[in-house]
């Protein structure tokens, strides 16, 4: 089989890549060893515009909001699926520092748009300190669009499952094969792992450790995301997503008591009704330093490019990079020197 791309991994870059190829029109295949167990399964998949305890305005919203918003609902007309939903998000501060910095926020002409109005919340929830509405978030069902896009691409005979391995691949200036694909370019999207291969080990990639729950309430689920210190996100039939923790790879990618008691002591901190966990999954966030994405050329003599280090943004970052790469590789776009894949690699 010839094509003009290999993808690499089926997460949220290898998946977003694909649709974006195909738009396109250009031929490629897919080498995907399990995605059911990739840190894109279980994000909670929040695109929110301020981040972070001062309430930041997500790096580049402005120029990534209309990519990412164009493209989930595309994809989900294509695949006849509903995974994207835009929903409210009320902060709930919790200490004072929290508060004067949304108040400071609220009076910032670049922030206005975000900053809603004060809301009240059911008894149930903890609000000494006030809460107000952020705007202009969504939510992707991550799990969901992986696996209706997984089903769309396998049905179409594009994907095979199997590991793909540098060392088994015969590797020119103009080609590369594997298992009988040969292709003018690998694109390579997957995530944490590439950084333990041969052309992904110097990039600079970082694992970030990241542990979610899911918890069960018994009051009906609410309309709206909280943001409390960690994210509270309605699932439906009492079910919450509740995280997530933030670390470096330490020792173990299995869920940790240390991880959970951080969480549900939180938790408790917010909710005052009573709840049961009933999942606790695990996902390794791949990032560089900077954490913004990586795309481009990752080898001067080989075809070997990637899409990568989508950090805790990947619902935000994937569609608008794997843009830029597209463009790239196709139509001579430029990369700037904020997302250049090689920007961490020793000179
Ligand atoms: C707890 C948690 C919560 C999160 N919440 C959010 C959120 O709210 N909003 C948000 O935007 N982001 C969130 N994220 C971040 C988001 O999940 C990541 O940015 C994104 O999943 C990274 O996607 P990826 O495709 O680069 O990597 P991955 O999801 O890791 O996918 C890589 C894929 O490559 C495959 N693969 C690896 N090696 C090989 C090989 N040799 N051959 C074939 N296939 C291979 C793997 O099986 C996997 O399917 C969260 C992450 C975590 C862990």
């Amino acid at each position: 089989m010839n094509v003009e791309v290999l993808i690499v991994g089926f997460g949220l870059a290898g998946a977003t890549l694909a649709h974006t190829l195909e738009a396109k029109g250009i031929s490629f295949h897919i080498v995907e060893d399990s995605y059911d167990g990739s840190a894109s399964c279980i994000a909670a998949g929040l695109v929110t515009p301020l981040t972070g305890k001062r309430f930041v305005k997500t790096w580049r919203f402005d120029e990534i909001a209309p990519v990412v918003n164009a493209f989930y609902p595309k994809i989900e007309q294509k695949l006849s699926t509903k995974f994207w939903l835009h929903i409210p998000q009320i902060k709930v501060c919790t200490n004072d520092f929290e508060a004067q910095q949304l108040q400071k926020r609220s009076i910032d002409p670049e922030y206005t748009e975000f900053l809603g109005a004060s809301v009240t919340l059911p008894s149930y929830i903890h609000q000494q300190y006030g809460a107000v509405t952020i705007e202009r978030t969504s939510l992707l069902q991550s799990q969901k669009y992986i696996e209706s896009s997984f089903e769309y691409f396998s049905m179409n005979g594009f994907i095979s499952n199997q590991r793909f391995v540098y060392e088994d691949c015969t590797i020119s200036e103009s080609s590369v094969s594997f298992e009988g694909i040969t292709a003018r370019y690998v694109i390579d999207c997957t995530g944490y792992s590439f950084c333990k291969t041969v052309f992904g080990a110097s990039l600079g990639l970082e694992p970030s450790k990241g542990e979610i729950l899911t918890i069960r309430t018994d009051v009906e689920t609410l309309p709206y995301v909280v943001n409390a210190g960690l994210y509270v996100i309605p699932l439906g039939d009492y079910l919450y997503r509740v995280g997530a923790t933030y670390g470096l790879l330490h020792d173990t990618t299995e869920p940790t008591e240390e991880a959970r008691l951080l969480l549900t002591t939180r938790f408790e901190n917010l909710w005052k009704g009573t709840y049961e966990v009933v999942a606790h999954d695990v996902g390794i966030r791949p990032k560089v330093p900077d954490k913004h994405p990586i795309i481009g050329k990752v080898h001067p003599d080989f075809p070997i490019y990637t899409l990568n280090s989508l950090g805790a943004k990947g619902v935000s970052y994937a569609p608008w990079s794997a843009k830029l790469l597209v463009e790239h590789i196709f139509e001579q776009g430029l990369i700037d020197k904020e997302l250049d894949a090689t920007r961490y690699q020793p000179k």
